[in-house]
């Protein structure tokens, strides 16, 4: 089986080969923080970690790397609006977004670079682009990249014309007076005293949006990338222009050789984003629900594919995600109880067929989607085995390392019992399920037959089934 990965930059989907080996340079576009980050941030960084766990299960020795802007002018403007100081905004919703990031069990990765941090790097490369005749410094202190000169590669990600890019007045192209040409995009830009900025050859300024990716890609990756990620609304200008960066820098093409990017996740079919105002903070969405839940929302849909978010949306994720934990939970209790005999009742064959299943499905561009419904049909088998055969244990702990196995890709099992939000509030944790249930045990011995039934009500009232049999008390979720 070979992976294959969609590619925007050849709009076909690939076998994928890195290009030394099994090392794999990954650059992901980090968050402009100027803000608590939405459930839109979080699509793009959980669907990026799960591609890059893919990765690593598939043995690949992946670098990944993914920046944070920290002084923009979104983060200046919001500044001047709160009357904070600017990089002590910047800081707090850098520390924001990774709190969530850790919360939704994003792994950290190998590299977290903040431009601010980087200025020298980015002031030689500035200088480096204008040595090579690819970039101009006007009058005002502001440095472009000239696009003219290059005229023939506009669109080379976009797949758009020059006069259709001129047009699409949505994109964030900087409109400035001292440009040669519209699509002429900033290196460095003029900064005012009253608002941050660092010495350079060509005056008191700060680095444009695009050139700090090209610097912050090559410092910590390569001069070359295996994958460069983002959301599909950076394909232009942002990640074109960095193409057109970095390979005037370097003479290398392709700068990344394959570019990947995540669909939408949008509210009332509009994206959801900061300027719209449609936006759910992360935070705002972990009040109500578990981070197991919002991820399993996430993933449960191809990394291509819009999302389009509402509450009900997220209880039917956490309705979907329970099947599968009610079956880990099936099956943790039957290891307790398991027999002393050989019988497997087919549960390694199984396993293996849905690993091999698995690694279909994600091989195909990451497909979670198929990759999950896959699993459904696993834990509907195991559910059966366990109730009407006797496995030994052996095979039912080969379950749960397949679990495992699984979760270090997808991260969907996580357990939520720590988690303080409404879902789970409502809920009850194994512990505490079988706490009560001892609980009503102890109240039926002592012939405290109200006790025991008020137990049992308590629990059926939070969908908690109990079955009471030969073998004593069974207790499953609704
Ligand atoms: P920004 O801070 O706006 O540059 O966004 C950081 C990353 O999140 C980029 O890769 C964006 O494309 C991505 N992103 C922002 N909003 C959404 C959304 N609603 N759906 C999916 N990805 C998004
Ligand atoms: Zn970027």
């Amino acid at each position: 089986m070979v992976l294959r990965v969609y590619n925007t930059l050849t709009r076909e989907t690939e076998d994928f080969v890195p290009l030394q080996d099994k090392k794999v340079n990954m650059y992901v576009c980090g968050p402009t923080v100027y803000d608590h980050c939405h459930l839109g941030h979080a699509r793009s960084y959980v669907s990026f970690d799960v591609i890059r766990r893919y990765l690593v299960y598939r043995g690949y020795d992946v670098n990944y790397v993914s920046n944070i802007t920290d002084v923009d002018d979104k983060v200046i403007d919001k500044a001047k609006e709160s009357g904070e100081d600017t990089f002590e905004l910047s800081r707090k919703f850098t520390e924001s977004f990774e709190e969530d990031m850790q919360t939704l069990k994003v792994m950290e990765p190998d590299t977290r670079p903040k431009v601010t941090e980087h200025i020298e790097d980015i002031i030689d490369t500035v200088a480096r682009l204008i040595d090579n005749g690819a970039a101009y410094a006007t009058q005002k202190g502001n440095v472009y990249y000239d696009l003219e000169k290059s005229a023939d590669r506009i669109g080379i990600l976009s797949h758009q014309t020059v006069e259709g890019l001129m047009e699409g007045s949505g994109c964030r192209i900087d409109v400035e007076d001292d440009k040669r040409f519209q699509l002429d995009f900033v290196l460095w830009k003029n900064s005012p005293e009253c608002e941050p900025g660092w010495d350079s050859p060509w005056g008191r300024g700060r680095p444009g949006w695009h050139i700090e990716c090209s610097v912050m890609s090559m410092k910590y990756c390569s001069e070359q990338l295996d994958i460069h990620g983002g959301g599909l609304d950076l394909i232009f200008p942002h990640h074109e222009a960095e193409i057109h960066q970095s390979e005037s820098c370097t003479g290398m093409h392709p700068f990344s050789k394959y570019w990947m990017h995540n669909g939408f996740l949008t509210i009332d079919k509009e994206k959801m984003s900061k300027s719209l105002g449609n936006f759910f903070t992360i935070k705002e969405v972990l009040a109500k629900f578990a981070p197991g839940i919002i991820r399993f929302f996430i993933v449960y849909t191809h990394y291509r594919s819009t999302i389009d978010f509402s509450e009900d949306a997220l209880v039917e994720a956490g309705r979907a995600r329970k099947r599968l934990l009610n079956t880990i939970s099936n099956v943790k209790r039957a290891v307790s109880e398991a027999p002393e005999t050989e019988n497997d009742c087919g549960l390694s064959e199984l396993i293996d067929e849905t690993r091999t299943s698995f690694i279909e499905s994600m091989d195909d561009d990451f497909n979670t989607r198929e990759a999950i419904g896959n699993l459904f049909v696993f834990s509907r088998k195991v559910n059966s085995i366990i109730a009407s055969e006797k496995p030994r244990k052996a095979s039912l702990e080969k379950v749960l390392d397949f679990f495992s196995e699984i979760n270090e890709v997808l991260g969907i099992f996580e357990d939520d019992s720590n988690s303080c939000s409404e879902e789970q509030s409502n809920g009850l944790s194994d512990d505490e399920i079988n706490e009560l249930i001892d609980l009503r045990e102890k109240a039926r011995a002592e012939k405290n037959w109200a006790k025991a039934d008020a137990i049992r009500d308590e629990l059926e009232e939070k969908d908690i089934i109990i079955e009471d049999g030969k073998e004593g008390v069974r207790w499953r979720r609704k």
